[in-house]
């Protein structure tokens, strides 16, 4: 919390026009603060008579960083596989490790999951903490987070990372608040600072306008989650060894408050948008639902999936789990055909690492057109039957 200490405060309004956030004004001869304070810390540089302080109080004090050693990624598994983000995290997590001399480690939870191990151990892992119980077979966030924090509270690495996937995004915030460290969600890229060895997360901000670079300095671990298909994957090595250790699972931790009655497959969020090669994706310009089944037979002809933008989403025309953008999925298939989109920032930053980018859009001065390789200028009920007609006959 902000300290004020109104014996030496002088009353000369500094803090006041230094704070962004209009979460400190002076009344009477003393400043005070309110609820919008985030602690950002520019009052207490600015304040010329060092009336202001942060105390970070007793929970949240300086760790003693060297205590924690090493890089642990979460490798989430489910129905049967390892998320393929995992490989993403062993990928980022080598070279962390690499750059500290420290060692990875990938935590595998799950009812069935040891042969996953040797996968985790080509991908980079030096060893695999593994969780097995038949009752980590159904994800549920308090038993998952227990276990977690029983990890790091026993192997204390300096770093942990989770796929921003729906369970990474969901465990890890519980993990994170309850061993009150840092985290940065949705980090693009990750470094070690060669000065302090600080993990730097970069991360876009304002709807993708900043890239905004933050770092934990005073709590252990030093968390992100990481969007998945944002950073390469470690080429697998089958010779790589490393040691499988067994993670203690005594009762009280396998107590949950969750049942799960059943699980449901959804039909139609089978394929992961983030997984195919091609894209056809449709916005607001398709007019309707129906659209889709246009779009549907395009993707069909180039072997990928639809994905949309969020007013296609918000309209109900398809379902979430095909959003494109920076509230939905990152994607960077080797095609990406965009129809009745506009190319708003916060749809770009989720499309625009594509290899080849073709919009189609009857406004000539549509934003999406500045990061598309090749624009269609036209109707997209017109263009895109004729792209699945000559595909059909290029096939024939
Ligand atoms: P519009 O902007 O309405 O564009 C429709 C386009 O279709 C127009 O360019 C028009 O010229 C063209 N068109 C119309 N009819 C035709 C036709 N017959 N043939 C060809 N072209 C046609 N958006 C996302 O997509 N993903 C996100 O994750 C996301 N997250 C957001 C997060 C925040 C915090 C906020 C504030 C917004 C977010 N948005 C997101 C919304 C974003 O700002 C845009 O509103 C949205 O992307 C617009 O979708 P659109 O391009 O389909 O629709």
């Amino acid at each position: 919390m902000l300290i004020i200490d109104c014996e030496k405060c002088t009353a000369c309004g500094v803090c006041e026009t230094s704070c962004a956030f209009g979460a400190i004004s002076v009344q009477g001869d003393c400043a005070v603060v309110n609820e919008s304070c985030t602690l950002c810390g520019a009052c207490v540089e600015n304040c010329p008579v060092e009336a202001l302080r942060i105390d970070i109080g007793e929970k949240r004090s300086q760790a003693d960083a060297d205590e924690y050693h090493g890089v642990l990624i979460f490798a989430e598994s489910r129905h049967g596989k390892v998320a393929p983000v995992c490989f993403e995290l062993l990928g980022i997590g080598r070279k962390l490790a690499d750059q500290r001399g420290v060692p990875l480690s990938a935590v595998l939870l799950g009812g069935a999951v040891r042969g996953y191990a040797s996968d985790l151990i080509a991908a980079g892992a030096d060893r695999v903490l593994l969780a097995e119980h038949p009752e980590l077979e159904q994800f549920r966030e308090d038993i998952y987070a227990s276990i977690l924090e029983q990890v790091i509270g026993q192997y204390k690495p300096e770093v942990v990372l989770a796929g921003a996937t729906a369970i990474g995004r969901s465990v890890i915030p519980y993990v994170a608040t309850s061993i009150n460290a840092g985290l940065t969600a949705d980090c693009t890229r990750l470094e070690i600072r060669a000065s302090d060895g600080m993990l730097l997360q970069t991360r876009p901000a304002f709807g993708g306008n900043i890239m905004a670079t933050i770092e934990c300095p005073n709590t252990r671990p030093q968390m992100a989650t990481v969007r998945p298909k944002v950073m390469a994957p470690a080429e697998p090595d089958p010779s790589r060894k490393g040691e499988v250790l067994t993670v203690d699972l005594p009762a009280s931790l396998l107590h949950s408050r969750l049942e799960v009655k059943e699980t449901v497959v959804n039909t139609e969020d089978q394929v992961n948008i983030q997984e195919v090669e091609a894209l056809v994706a449709g916005g607001r310009g398709l007019d309707s639902a129906k659209g889709f089944a246009l779009l549907r037979e395009l993707a069909h002809e180039l072997g990928g999936a639809v994905a949309a933008s969020r007013a296609a989403v918000d309209a109900g025309w398809i379902p979430y789990p095909h959003q494109v953008g920076q509230t939905g999925k990152t994607v960077s298939p080797k095609l990406y055909i965009a129809c009745g989109i506009s190319g708003a920032v916060q749809h770009a930053v989720g499309m625009q690492s594509s290899e080849v980018v073709v919009a189609i859009n009857r406004d000539k001065n549509a934003p999406i057109f500045d990061i598309a390789t090749y624009g269609v200028v036209g109707d997209l009920y017109e263009v895109v039957p004729r792209l699945i007609q000559r595909l059909q006959e290029i096939k024939k």
